[in-house]
């Protein structure tokens, strides 16, 4: 069987410091991640390739940034995303946490998000409020802006998301060109290889005096995987950057 490949982050993804310090560490197919793994829906079962695999989290002396250092290399990340993240797998998820009363808050968070950024966005714009939504999922958040009259786009990567949307969406950043008066990232910073690099490249694409909204778990006191609360937060796979609002605000 082969095994799963993964890239070691050896400095840290805010500041590059090389001063890092083992949180936690552990088998992925052992103890609560083991079980947490085997729990999540699927397509291909990932556990065969993990067997034997380690999952690390660390810490930056530096800024104290969070982030799990061994991440699925490029070539098992894109098999992550086209084989064991189906649009089945997805669903299974998604079912498994939306209730009503949580879809009503999260579209009346986006229903807040959307008037605020009408009203911060009036002084450098004659027109629509321009809106890149990085990481935009099934598009849920663009189709709220354009009822709103915004000039609203998407990028996410996963095809199963994609072909599942309910507004057009672009698999990549370089589809889509700014300036942007609005760049959005709801759920995103936790999953990328690079998020400063990632936060660095949107920002050449908001305008002047834009907005940049960023919302990330808050993984304030997380320093291991002991429930379920915590492998939701710092799942070693899908969550490999684990932020304070300082951190965050730190890297911004
Ligand atoms: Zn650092």
């Amino acid at each position: 069987m082969e095994q799963a490949q993964f890239t070691d982050r050896s400095t840290c993804i805010s500041c590059g410091s090389s001063r890092l310090s083992e949180l936690s560490s552990g088998a992925f197919d052992e103890g609560e991640v083991g079980s947490f793994l085997r729990a999540d829906p699927w397509g291909e079962d990932p556990m065969p390739f993990l067997a034997g695999r380690r999952w690390t989290y660390v810490q930056c002396g530096d800024c104290e940034q969070a982030f799990h250092r061994y991440i699925l290399n490029p070539q098992w990340n894109e098999r992550r995303f086209s084989k064991w993240m189906t649009r089945e797998a997805i669903e299974a998820f998604e079912a498994s946490i939306k209730t009503p009363q949580k879809a009503f808050e999260k579209a009346a968070r986006n229903t807040a998000h959307v008037l605020r950024l009408e009203a911060l966005t009036r002084e450098i714009r004659t027109g629509a409020v321009r809106l890149l939504d990085f990481g935009c999922g099934h598009g849920e958040f663009l189709a709220m802006c354009n009822l709103y009259g915004f000039d609203a786009v998407g990028v996410d990567r996963s095809s199963a998301r994609r072909s599942n949307a309910l507004v057009p969406i672009f698999p990549e950043l370089s589809d889509v060109s700014g300036p942007f008066h609005v760049v959005t990232m709801f759920e995103v910073l936790e999953h990328l290889d690079d998020p400063r690099g990632m936060l660095e490249t949107l920002t050449t694409l908001i305008a002047p005096g834009g907005v940049l909204v960023l919302e990330t778990p808050d993984c304030s006191g997380v320093t291991g995987i002991h429930s379920l609360a915590d492998y939701r937060k710092i799942h070693p796979l899908e969550h490999i950057n684990g932020f304070t609002p300082d951190s965050m605000r730190r890297m911004a």
